[in-house]
């Protein structure tokens, strides 16, 4: 994709984005075995041994709605991706944008999660684009008339618990009503009235999210990070839509089960879980009579409940590919599982 090629209409949106062969993997000559020969393909070339041990390759291809390479910038995967959904929180609905990949993928780059204490690199993210471009619709004159305020909130969930990362990450309880109202109590949500006042929650946020870990033991990879902006109607403070934006937990943790580690495998399985769950509910979205939806399975899905309900719903998710040879599994993995989030 160049950027030039039309915006289509969906209410599902699957994509995946290729990252390109990172400084590590270039130094041991690791070799890319993804190509993207089309806007909307991607094809793994898995090297193979044939039983008398000549090497050939197997090619596994696979459609998606877009397909990015690694020369695609956040920008272009923006238009294509988050852009689209701005528009539906204004028109009164819910929004939703996955980051799905093993670690190192590219979900925290591309969402805007990126925060190294001095450089300021979410503004180049999904998060920062998708608050610039909330702003300007606010103002627009189509929306102008409805004077909604717009606030953000930002959570990691880990091991099936949520924290507040606006708030010195504060452990939250999640409440259902008997309406199914899911609510959590106490989570921070800052009015704000520009990008800048976003950015700085972005930052805030990204902080909170990677301090006190390792790169050897890194919480971040075992949670979802999920960063709402709510727009309500002035007054009466009733949500009209919510855009939610989630950098999930690495797919490679949801299959760690056999850990020698009980916290290892307890994470494991919850990531799984959800992971799971999550692509149920992103099938059965627009779909009538999506009650039996597995919703409570996971504290991801309940607390995106009200996002999966709704004919003015809609969701994108972005399946991050890592192109080295040595990634390969976890690639095909990721790609089976973007392609069973919607038939096409
Ligand atoms: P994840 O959040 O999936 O674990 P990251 O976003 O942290 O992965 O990406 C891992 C590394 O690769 C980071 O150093 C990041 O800056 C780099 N990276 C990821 N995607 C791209 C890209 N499209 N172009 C250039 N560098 C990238
Ligand atoms: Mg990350």
């Amino acid at each position: 994709l160049t950027g030039n090629e039309p915006v289509e209409d969906h209410q599902i949106t699957v994509c995946v984005r290729k990252r390109p062969l990172n400084k590590k993997e270039n130094a041991k000559k690791e070799v890319d075995v993804i190509s993207v020969p089309t806007k909307d393909q991607m094809i793994v070339h898995e090297p193979k041994n044939k039983v008398d041990l000549t090497k050939y390759l197997e090619n596994q291809k696979f459609r998606f709605d877009y397909a990015f390479d690694d020369s695609c910038t956040n920008e272009v995967v923006y238009k294509y991706t988050a852009k689209p959904l701005v528009q539906t929180i204004f028109e009164g609905g819910m929004a939703t944008c996955f980051a799905y990949g093993q670690t190192g993928s590219g979900k925290t780059h591309t969402m805007g999660g990126d925060f190294q204490g001095k450089t300021q690199d979410c503004k180049k993210g999904i998060y920062a684009m998708a608050a610039r471009d909330v702003f300007a619709y606010l103002k627009s004159p189509k929306y102008k008339p409805l004077n909604l305020i717009v606030s953000a909130s930002f959570f990691e969930i880990y091991s099936g618990k949520v924290f507040d990362l606006l708030a010195d990450k504060a452990k939250l309880r999640v409440l259902e009503d008997g309406k199914q109202q899911v609510q959590i109590v106490g989570l921070t949500e800052k009015v704000v009235d520009n990008v800048d006042e976003v950015l700085k929650l972005i930052q805030h946020g990204n902080a909170a999210r990677t301090s006190g870990q390792t790169s050897a033991n890194s919480n971040s990879s075992r949670s979802h990070a999920v960063f709402q902006i709510v727009v309500r109607s002035p007054g009466m403070h009733r949500v009209h839509g919510k855009f939610s934006l989630i950098d999930l937990a690495g797919n490679e943790r949801g299959a760690d089960t056999s850990s020698a580690n009980r916290q290892t495998r307890m994470e494991s399985a919850e990531i799984n879980k959800s992971l799971l769950a999550l692509k149920e509910c992103i099938r059965a979205l627009g779909m009538k009579g999506n009650n039996h939806l597995p919703f409570r399975v996971s504290k991801l899905t309940q607390v995106l409940r009200d996002s999966f309900i709704g004919d003015k719903s809609r969701t994108c998710m972005i399946a991050m590919i890592s192109p080295a040879l040595s990634s390969c599994e976890h690639s095909l993995n990721t790609l089976r599982y973007a392609d069973r989030v919607k038939e096409l």
